[in-house]
Parts: C-alpha cells; sequence; structure tokens
C-alpha cells in the first residue's frame, strides 16, 4: 500500500490483528446492553458507538472531506460494488489506493458488494460459486465471488473490509434466508481464506433473517471464524422493530464474552440507532439522514423540519439554534427553503451538512451518557432529542 505522506505506520498488536477493539464501559438495566469502547485502525481510532456516512462513489453525497470532518465524522464507509464497475479497483489502487483517491486519511469501511448485487443489479443469478449480474450502469454482464469482493476490497485498501455475503429481505420463506445463509457462511469461510492484506481487518456477516433458530445458528457460525469483527446483516430491511429488537436479542447475548466489535448494517435514523445502541451494537452506516436531507427533510431535535413547506419562506431563525453545522452557522431556514425551491447545489451540501452533523452529535452524546455510566437514565432525554424520525421516510431516491 501507498502511504501518505506524513501518517504514522499502524501499530500493529501482532500478526493479523490490524484493528483492535476495547471495551471502554459497558452498561447495566433490564434490556440494556449498550457499551462505550474504541476501534483502533489503520488510519486512526474510532470511538463507538459510531455512525459511518456513507461514501457510495467514495464521495458522501455533496460533501468534500472537510465538510465531513466538520460534521464529526470519524470514520466513512464506501461501496465496493460502485466502485468496482466505476472507476474499477484497479485504477484505484494505480492511483494510491481509496484514502488517497478521495482525500480522506482517517478510517474507511469497504462492504463487500452482495447488498447492491441482490438491490440495484438486473438480471441477477446466484449460484454456489459467486454473483452473475447486469451493472446498473450500462447493462455490463458482470460477476462478483467471495474471492473477487476480498481481491477488490484488498486493491481499494480500506482499513476495513467485509467478506462477500448473499442477503435476503427479513420478509422471504424461510427456506429461502436458510439457503442464503447456508451460502453466506460458505463465502465467509472462502472470503477469510482469499484475505492476506495485513493492515486490512475483515469483519464477517452474520444473517439468518428474524428467525430466531437461523439468526443463532449463522452467530454461532460466524463468531466461530477469526473474523476482526462482526456485521449483523439482513436486518435494517423491510422488518418492524419488534422483530429487529427480537433478532438482536438472539444474537447480541450470544456474543456477550466476544472481543470484537458489532456492526448492525444498514441502520440510520436517531430513534433506531438509539434502540439498537441500547441491544449493544456499536458501529452503523446508512445513506439516510444525507438522502432525506436532499429531499428538505431537515432533522432536529424531537422531530424534523420540511423545507419545502412555504412557512419556512419568510423564517429567519436558523434550521437549529444550537447546532454548529455550517448550515445553521450562517443561514437561515428561508435561506436554504429558497435555495431548494430554486434547485440550487448548496441546498444539498448545506442539508447534508446539518443531518450529518445531527446524527454523529447524537452518538456523540449516547456516548458521553455511556462514559459518565448514566445511559440508562440518560434514555428519556436521548429518545426524546430523537423524536419519532424513522427510517423508510422519504427515502425515494436510490442510493
Ligand atoms: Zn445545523
Amino acid at each position: 500500500m501507498t502511504r501518505e505522506p506524513g501518517i504514522a505506520e499502524p501499530a500493529v498488536a501482532g500478526a493479523g490483528a490490524p484493528t483492535q477493539f476495547s471495551v471502554l464501559a459497558t452498561a447495566a438495566g433490564p434490556g440494556i446492553r449498550a457499551r462505550l469502547g474504541r476501534v483502533e485502525t489503520t488510519h486512526g481510532v474510532v470511538e463507538t458507538p459510531q455512525f459511518m456516512p456513507v461514501g457510495t462513489n467514495a464521495t458522501v453525497k455533496a460533501l468534500d472531506p472537510a465538510d465531513l470532518e466538520a460534521c464529526g465524522a470519524t470514520i466513512v464507509l464506501a461501496n465496493t460494488y460502485h466502485l468496482f464497475l466505476r472507476p474499477g479497483h484497479e485504477r484505484i489502487e494505480r492511483l494510491g489506493g481509496l484514502h488517497r483517491f478521495m482525500g480522506w486519511d482517517h478510517p474507511i469501511l469497504t462492504d463487500s458488494g452482495g447488498f447492491q448485487v441482490v438491490s440495484l443489479a438486473d438480471a441477477r443469478v446466484i449460484d454456489e460459486d459467486g454473483a452473475t449480474f447486469r451493472s446498473h450502469l450500462d447493462g455490463s454482464q458482470q460477476r462478483l465471488t467471495p474471492e473477487l469482493a476480498i481481491e477488490v476490497q484488498e486493491a481499494l485498501g480500506p482499513d476495513i473490509a467485509v467478506a462477500f455475503d448473499h442477503p435476503v429481505y427479513p420478509s422471504r420463506p424461510r427456506a429461502e434466508v436458510e439457503d442464503a445463509m447456508e451460502r453466506t457462511h460458505r463465502w465467509a469461510e472462502r472470503s477469510l481464506a482469499a484475505h492476506d492484506r495485513p493492515d486490512q481487518a475483515l469483519f464477517g456477516i452474520i444473517q439468518g433473517g428474524v428467525d430466531p433458530e437461523l439468526r443463532e445458528r449463522s452467530t454461532r457460525f460466524i463468531a466461530s471464524l477469526p473474523f476482526d469483527g462482526l456485521c449483523i446483516g439482513g436486518l435494517a430491511g423491510d422488518e418492524t422493530p419488534v422483530q429487529r429488537a427480537d433478532a438482536l436479542d438472539v444474537v447480541v447475548p450470544l456474543l456477550a464474552d466476544d472481543p470484537r466489535p458489532r456492526y448492525l448494517m444498514g441502520l440510520g435514523s436517531p430513534a433506531d440507532l438509539l434502540e439498537a445502541v441500547r441491544h449493544g451494537i456499536d458501529l452503523f452506516d446508512s445513506v439516510l439522514p444525507a438522502r432525506v436531507a436532499r429531499n428538505a427533510q431537515l432533522w432536529i431535535p424531537g422531530g424534523r423540519l420540511n423545507l419545502r413547506n412555504a412557512a419556512f419562506l419568510d423564517d429567519p431563525a436558523p434550521v437549529q439554534e444550537d447546532c454548529p453545522c455550517l448550515l445553521c452557522r450562517r443561514f437561515s431556514r428561508a435561506y436554504l427553503a429558497h435555495l431548494f425551491r430554486a434547485r440550487e447545489l448548496l441546498a444539498y451540501r448545506l442539508a447534508t451538512c446539518h443531518n450529518l452533523t445531527f446524527t454523529l452529535d447524537f452518538m456523540a452524546r449516547i456516548r458521553t451518557a455511556l462514559r459518565a455510566g448514566a445511559f440508562p437514565e440518560s434514555l428519556v432525554s436521548l429518545r426524546a432529542r430523537a423524536g419519532g424520525v424513522s427510517r423508510g421516510e422519504v427515502a425515494v431516491e436510490p442510493a
């Protein structure tokens, strides 16, 4: 890997340990498994619980790296599927790797591409060896296997790579969920066998839908493998909040003594993040805060503002009085409402800065409560701050 000037060599504790995870505090109480921790990666430390903004095409839409830092981001996610198709992992490797390519010197996680193959690509055929599909960009036939997904991620060079999996929506029939889970297990072993980049961690994905028996089997199997962290996939789909909580009540107790970070893939609304933290999750990612921002939905304590509402055209107040973001420090609701109506590009940048600042500040508040030993007592105020905002609302644009 070509390293950026001024970036220290990673402190790798022993062979095969590109990340170190420490639990600093745990919260006790009925149904509470929240914990404070830190993940040390090749490019820096990530405090947990933490939210990872999604940079689909090696950019968080409308933001530059300085914006992301100002929002409080310490790690971002990039999409293997998208970068594999365009501009190509070999090109990014020739240009010095993903960190240099996107101008981001902090930690990066890449997902494996499994979710995008299932959710975005056309004419996909999953066989035992891999997935054949048509590119959503140009219709060309493409193929990803566990080995190639690892090769792509080793070329991209994120701090954390993820094993190739076969996700399905939680509502699919049990036989289909089980078949995909078993394939995910075989692909997990192949991903591990293929991975040999010593400065890069590899996380495995637990599947099993919302069936307790399948979730338990998948948790036991994936946790038995020498991954550096454990992803929980196949949720944040079409399950109910109760089904999600029940699935986490199966997975997390089985991992009670497991020393690795737990990452619930695809969850992004503050209310959902808080509940998952309560259940013991450390890491999250979602396009949701940025996507709803581009739809003029601004998250504020206790709810949201729809800047397309004509009432805001005359509102001189900031979107959120005490918010330190680029938008709220300098501009009014009236100005942002005008920018959205005029379809000015600045609207997307300012609104995205605000929603990510709100989300990352919310995670910081959760960590503060955990650090102070006051998480159970803080749940009421944290829930009030998260409001009723739930995933799924206004999520109409493709990733
Ligand atoms: Zn703001």
